[in-house]
Parts: C-alpha cells; structure tokens; sequence
C-alpha cells in the first residue's frame, strides 16, 4: 500500500512531550501544559481532549478581508516528511488518557493514501476516535471509510482572494460533499458542515449550497466566526450564533484561539 510517508506541516504532531520511542523532546508543548494534548476548539467535538496531525499543503488560497488563512504556514510553507508509521507512532506515544486525534492541515486529502494509512495505523494502535479536517473539494474513498468524522468545510465567497480566480473556481464542489456525506451515511460514521461565517449575507450562500445536497439535519451545520483573535471573533460572533438559532444550525467557537491565541502547536 501506498501511503508510506507523510509531509507534515511545521508543528506536524502536536503539542507532545515525547518522540516515536518515547524519549522527551527538548522543547514543552506550546499550550504550556507539561503534558501532550490540548483540546479540539472547532465543531462538534469543542472541548474533547485531542492531539493534533497537521499536514502540508493546500489546493486553495483562502484570504478573507482583513483575515488572510490563519495556518499559511502550513498551506504553503515548509513541510517535513516523515515515515506515517514514525507519525502513528508519535501519536500513540503521546495519548496518555485522549482518546481523540484529528488530521488536519493545510488540506489531507491532498495525501489521501498517508492519510487512510494514518487512520488504520492508530486504529491498530490505541482505540482512537479519528476526525479529518478537509475544505471539501477533494473526495476520497479510503480517507471517507477509515475516519469517524468528516469534517467538511466549504469556503464561501468571502474567502476568495483579490487576485486568485482558481481559488473561487474550486472553493465549492457540492459532488465532491455530497460523496462524503453519503459515504458517512453508508458506513455508518458522522460528518459536520462547518461554515466560517463573516456576515450575515453568507446565510444566503450557505442556504443555496445546503439546496444541493442530501442526507444532512440541520445538526450537522455549523457556523464558526471568521477571526483570527478574541478580540475578532467577538465583533462577529453573535451575529454568527444569532443566524444559527434563526435557521435551526449550530453556533461553534474557535476554543483554542481564546484559550492559547492563535499559533501553531495548540
Ligand atoms: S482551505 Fe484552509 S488551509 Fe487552505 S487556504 Fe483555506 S483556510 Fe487555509
């Protein structure tokens, strides 16, 4: 099976106290705690103890106004390669009592066969819950079967770049949605719609992608506040959570960000 190396962002497995072997790594964990782990600050899950997989790369270029991506350094820039079972490793290494690992980026299924080779090593590994963080524009059967959640996260057009028309031409492809919605249906596993939302006009966006798929309640969708610190977040978040109770979805946080601030590693 292909699917033998990874390419990691720079804060790759995160935040850890140990190596593969179990040996202390010189550096603490930049959430401060003198332990691994941290907590999942986004979506269904908010709060649950977790470790992080960050991989590199990403096919979009998102940059909203005043709110450029909040892990460029993941999306474009250095990327380590390492060994997925050395990554599989270092997870399970560090789990302690979390029973939670989410794979995230930049964009995993630009490294689909690395990513279900991940899932089904930890599963072999420690009784894990696995979740795929994905901007939706890439499907993949073999990612959509190993994880148990599927988050999918469709950029609206307030995410398009001044300057990048391949970025608003891929942003959203209700097939590729809707094959990851049916697959989760099928097997039997879950999977959210997780929308940053920056103003109230964005409903309308999300109302007419939602009219193009099947098989979703209105517990699925939710609605995160675009902003990349407190003080941001609160200028939008209860518009945010205001047109959730309107339209029957759920209102979701950013956690981590008013926890740590936003930085690699938590
Ligand atoms: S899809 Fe995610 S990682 Fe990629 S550019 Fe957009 S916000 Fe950044």
């Amino acid at each position: 099976m292909s699917g033998d190396w990874l390419s990691l962002a720079a804060d790759g497995v995160f935040p850890v106290t140990v190596d593969g072997d179990g040996r202390a790594l010189a550096a603490p964990p930049a959430s401060g705690f003198p332990f691994a782990g941290t907590v999942q600050g986004e979506g269904k899950l908010c709060g649950i103890p977790s470790l992080f997989v960050r991989l590199a790369g990403c096919n979009l270029r998102c940059a909203w106004a005043g709110c450029p991506c909040d892990t460029v350094y993941a999306a474009r820039g250095t990327a380590t390669r390492v060994a997925t079972l050395e990554v599989a490793r270092r997870v399970a290494r560090n789990l302690g009592n979390i029973r939670h690992v989410v794979i995230t980026g930049g964009e995993p299924l630009l490294q689909p066969r690395g990513v279900e080779r991940l899932c089904r090593l930890l599963g072999e590994m420690a009784p894990v819950h696995v979740t795929v963080e994905s901007n939706a524009t890439l499907f993949d059967e073999g990612v959509a079967d190993a994880v148990d959640l599927m988050s999918l996260s469709p950029k609206l057009a307030t995410s398009a770049p001044a300057t990048d028309a391949g970025h608003h031409a891929a942003r959203v492809d209700a097939g590729v949605i809707q094959r990851f919605i049916s697959r989760a249906g099928e097997r039997g596993r879950d999977f959210q719609l997780k929308f940053v939302f920056s103003a109230a006009e964005d409903a309308v966006e999300i109302r007419k992608i939602l009219a193009r798929l099947r098989g979703w309640r209105n517990e699925d969708v939710l609605l995160m506040p675009l902003g990349a610190t407190t003080e941001a977040l609160q200028r939008v978040a209860l518009a945010a959570a205001g047109c959730a109770v309107r339209e029957g979805w759920r209102y979701c946080d950013r956690l981590h960000v008013s926890l740590f601030g936003n930085r690699p590693g938590v």
